[in-house]
C-alpha cells in the first residue's frame, strides 16, 4: 500500500510495535485457560493480573476495581444497565446531547421501555451547563452518564465538577473516558467518578479488549453473567491477548503522556492553526482550551466533509467527518447540531486526530494540500457565489 497518513487517531490507533510483542505469546505458545486447574493454563493468570496493575496505575485507582470487557462500547452498556438493576426503584438517566453511539442507543432503548432519558444541551464551545444538570439530578435518578472527552471535538468535560454534584446527590456516576485514557492524566482515586470506561483500540493495543472501572463499594449488577471470570462481574473466558497488549499498552500511555501533551499538541496547534489561516471561512469547533491535545475539529463552510475526506484520501491522508449516512441522506453529526454549528458549516465539519507516531513532515504534508482542495470543492459548490 501506498504512503498513509493517518490523522484518525480518535477512530482507531495503530497497535504499538512493543503492545504487538508482548501479546504474541498468548497467541501461539501460552493458550492455555486462566481459569484452569493446572499449570499450564494458571501461568497465564498472572499475566492478566499484572495487566490489571497496568490499567489501575495508569488510571489512579486499585487494580480490584478493573473489570477487563471486550470493548468501549461493552463498557458503556454494562455501566448504564448494571446500574439500573441494582436499582429497580428509580427510573431516570441523565445524560448529554453529545454522547457516542454506545451511550445515547442504549439510553434510548431504555427510554422505549419507560425511562425518563434526560438529554442536557451543550452551548457552542460544547459544554454542558452545571445548573441545568444540579435541576435535574433528583431522588428519582439512578445514573448520570456524561463522557470525559468528546471523540468529535475532543472537548473535556468539567468532569471533576460534574461528579461532584453528581455525588452530593449521592447518585451513581458514570463517565465515558474511551477518548481521554491515554491522552490525559486521570486519578480516580481522588475523584468522585464511580464507573468509568475505557477501550484498548483507542491507546494503541488492538481492537476487541476494554475496561470498566468500578470503584468500591458501587452498587451494580453484572452485565453479561454466565462463568465466574472477573469475580462473576463479567463472564466469559479472558481474551487473554488482548488484556495483556492492553495492559502494556497502559505502561507505555504512563511513559509517553508527557510527550502527547507537548509534542503531539504542537503538532496538533501546528495544523490547526495553518488550516484556520490558509482556508477561507474555516472555524475551529468545540472548547479551544479544554481540550484533547490530539485533536481538532474544523468547519470548511459550503462544502461537505465527505468530499473533503475523499480527496483527502486521494493524497493517503485519512481523517474523519462526523456526518452519518441515514436514510440515503448525509445527516451532520448531532454533535455539532447540538453545539448549534450553522447547516452549511456543520455539513463540512472535519476531525484531525494525531498520535504519538504522526511527525512534524506528515503535518506539513496535509497544510500543504488542505487549501487545494478547499479551494477546489468550493469552486463545484452550490452554495458560494
Ligand atoms: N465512546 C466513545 C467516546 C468513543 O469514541 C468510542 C469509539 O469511537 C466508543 C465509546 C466505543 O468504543 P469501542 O469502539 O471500543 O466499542
Amino acid at each position: 500500500m501506498s504512503r498513509v497518513i493517518y490523522f484518525d487517531n480518535n477512530a482507531t490507533t495503530q497497535v504499538a510495535p512493543e503492545v504487538f510483542e508482548a501479546m504474541k505469546p498468548f497467541l501461539t505458545e501460552l493458550y492455555g485457560n486462566p481459569s484452569s486447574m493446572h499449570t499450564f493454563g494458571g501461568q497465564v493468570e498472572h499475566y492478566i493480573r499484572s495487566s490489571r496493575e497496568s490499567v489501575a496505575k495508569l488510571i489512579g485507582c486499585d487494580s480490584s476495581e478493573i473489570i477487563f470487557t471486550s470493548c468501549g462500547t461493552e463498557s458503556d452498556n454494562a455501566a448504564i444497565k448494571g446500574v439500573l438493576a441494582a436499582y429497580p426503584e428509580k427510573k431516570k438517566i441523565i445524560t448529554t446531547r453529545v454522547e457516542h453511539p454506545a451511550v445515547l442507543a442504549p439510553c434510548r432503548e431504555l427510554q422505549g421501555l419507560g425511562y425518563k432519558v434526560v438529554e442536557l444541551g451543550v452551548d457552542k464551545d460544547g459544554q454542558i451547563n452545571l445548573d441545568e444538570l444540579k435541576a435535574e439530578v433528583d431522588d428519582d435518578t439512578a445514573i448520570v452518564t456524561i463522557m470525559y472527552a468528546n471523540n468529535e471535538t475532543g472537548v473535556i468535560f468539567q468532569i471533576d465538577k460534574i461528579a461532584e454534584i453528581v455525588k452530593s446527590k449521592d447518585v451513581v456516576f458514570h463517565t465515558d473516558a474511551v477518548q481521554a485514557v491515554g491522552k490525559i492524566p486521570l486519578n480516580l482515586d481522588k475523584s468522585n467518578i464511580d464507573l468509568l470506561s475505557l477501550s484498548g483500540h483507542k491507546l494503541h493495543a488492538p481492537k476487541g479488549v476494554g475496561v470498566l472501572y468500578i470503584k468500591k463499594g458501587t452498587r451494580i449488577s453484572p452485565f453479561i453473567i454466565g462463568g465466574h471470570q472477573e469475580r462473576g462481574r463479567r463472564a466469559g473466558t479472558e481474551n487473554v491477548a488482548g488484556i495483556v497488549a492492553l495492559g502494556k499498552a497502559a505502561e507505555l500511555a504512563i511513559e509517553y503522556m508527557e510527550e502527547e501533551n507537548t509534542k503531539v499538541k504542537k503538532l496538533r496547534d501546528k495544523l490547526e492553526n495553518a488550516l484556520l489561516k490558509s482556508c477561507k471561512d474555516a472555524k475551529l469547533n468545540g472548547d479551544k482550551i479544554n481540550r484533547l491535545p490530539n485533536t481538532t475539529n474544523i468547519s470548511f463552510e459550503f462544502i461537505e466533509g465527505e468530499a473533503i475526506l475523499l480527496l483527502l484520501n486521494q493524497f493517503g491522508i485519512c481523517a474523519s467527518s462526523g456526518s452519518a449516512c441515514t436514510s440515503g441522506a448525509l445527516e451532520p453529526s448531532h454533535v455539532m447540531r447540538a453545539m448549534g454549528v450553522p447547516f452549511t458549516a456543520a455539513h463540512g465539519s472535519t476531525r484531525f486526530s494525531l498520535s504519538r507516531y504522526n511527525t512534524e513532515e506528515e503535518v506539513d504534508f496535509v497544510i500543504e494540500k488542505m487549501p487545494l482542495i478547499v479551494n477546489r470543492l468550493r469552486e463545484l459548490s452550490p452554495f458560494v457565489k
